[in-house]
């Protein structure tokens, strides 16, 4: 188990990053933080499933319905034109967020399931063909897996899994013996939401194009916790989901470049998409209206261009030096517990911790610190094929967010020590 990470983090002195930013002062623009759960404060460590929304997220929602309410696009009037102007200035917040070239290459979906299964059903079913490959990773979460696999059964295609060690990092060498040229997609986490590896994907993209394969990035877990640019990467795709950084639910974003997206089909058709429609012909719109068919979450995609209005104000480099801090600290606490076992001590990790306690499941474990107002998340994660990997039903998960503190972990860790004491 971890020894790994034992012998490499735990004998380093976790420095307190009291410089980093003022967490209480962070706090306080996140309401939800202050209430209580089963009569004890709020603390809040599942944010690798959504994170919590701060207060000028919330108000661009009730500011939205309540003076800037409109059907965008399509309108010569005030409000129509305003409401498209925010939708507008929001896709110009996610191109510069990431720093694509163009806002062309900014399609708002649903979020990152969504963005994945436009992909796999529009470039997929397009460009596969029997005898073809799609690869993937153990550790993809079931939105990158199901969708290939769904898209190889219409078209003949095989799915092609490269593997991870121990530690929950791909083995690159078995990575790089999986490409070829019947590689057509490789479809890769960058931040594994099961087990906090950071993938080195710009070593792997640069593989996986030399063999001419396109390359989707699944960023969902990656843009509430590092800086993403999508040029330097060189990823064809990258998907991603504004709840999970600090925006509303049912919003997220599909970064495609331009010459890919342009010679895509549409995924779904409707209104928005065409250009002009007759019972002959349709042709479609430009991009990214081609991709955005029907009305889309307007409301959404203002509240995520706020939540990275917030993300800016803090800094990627102060966030990732909190997360860092979180993530030693909540290692070596939890570590130090007999018999916790962490599962996944990769190279390089984001601020989530996932282990197991020998003999007690891990639903009883997140019952019993729920009582106390500790929120966890237990399971399989949506990746089954990680439980599989390291034999084992269900994890339980501590994910971190820039507001959580070294005072929660302690108090995770006391809840760990009352699970014990429950089960002894
Ligand atoms: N990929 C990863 C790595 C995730 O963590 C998640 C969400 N748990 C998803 C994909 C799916 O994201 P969403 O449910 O927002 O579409």
């Amino acid at each position: 188990m971890s020894e790994f990470f034992k012998e490499r983090v735990v004998s380093e002195p976790v420095a307190c990053p009291i410089d980093v930013y003022d967490v209480e002062l962070i706090r306080e623009d996140f309401p939800i933080l202050s209430r209580r759960v089963h009569g004890n404060k709020l603390i809040y460590l599942d944010n690798a499933a959504t994170a919590q929304k701060p207060e000028i997220v919330i108000d661009a929602v009730s500011e939205y319905y309540g003076s800037q309410n409109a059907n965008i696009h399509r309108g010569v009037h005030f409000l129509s034109e305003l409401a498209s102007g925010l939708y507008e200035e929001a896709r110009s917040k996610i191109r510069s967020l990431i720093n694509a070239k163009s806002d062309k290459e900014i399609i708002f979906t649903r979020g990152t399931t969504e963005s994945i299964n436009l992909v796999a059903f529009s470039y997929g079913r397009a460009n596969l063909k029997a005898g073809d490959e799609v690869l993937i990773t153990t550790m993809e979460h079931h939105s990158n897996i199901v969708p290939w696999q769904l898209i190889c059964e219409q078209t003949g295609a095989k799915l092609r899994v490269a593997p991870i060690d121990d530690n929950g990092d791909v083995i690159f060498e078995a990575y790089q013996k999986l490409l070829s040229e019947k590689t057509k997609i490789v479809a890769m986490v960058h931040i594994s939401n099961a087990l906090g590896t950071i993938n080195p994907i710009k070593k792997m993209i640069e593989a996986a194009h030399s063999v001419d394969a396109a390359v989707l990035i699944d960023g969902a877990q990656s843009t509430a916790h590092v800086s993403i640019d999508v040029q330097s990467l060189d990823c064809d795709f990258m998907a991603f989901s504004g709840h999970k950084m600090y925006g509303p639910t049912g919003i997220g974003a599909l970064y495609g470049k331009q010459e890919f997206l342009e010679a895509m089909p549409p995924y779904q058709g409707g209104g928005d998409m065409i250009n002009s429609v007759s019972f002959e012909k349709t042709t479609y719109a430009e991009l990214p209206y081609k991709f955005e068919a029907g009305t889309p979450n307007i409301v959404g995609a203002i509240g995520l261009g706020r939540a990275i209005d917030y993300i800016q104000k803090i800094g990627y480099a102060k966030i990732g030096q909190h997360h860092d801090f979180l993530l030693h600290y909540a290692h070596q606490a939890l570590s130090a517990i007999d018999k916790v076992h962490i599962i996944g001590n990769a190279r390089n990790k984001a601020s989530l911790v996932s282990f197991v306690l020998e003999g007690i499941h891990p639903h009883d474990i997140g019952t019993i610190l729920d009582q106390n107002g500790i929120a966890v998340r237990t399971g399989h994660h949506c990746a089954q094929p990680v439980m599989e990997r390291f034999k084992l039903p269900a994890t339980t998960r501590a994910s971190f967010a820039l507001y959580n503190t070294k005072e929660e972990i302690d108090r995770l860790v006391e809840g760990i020590y009352g699970v014990i004491k429950i089960f002894s």
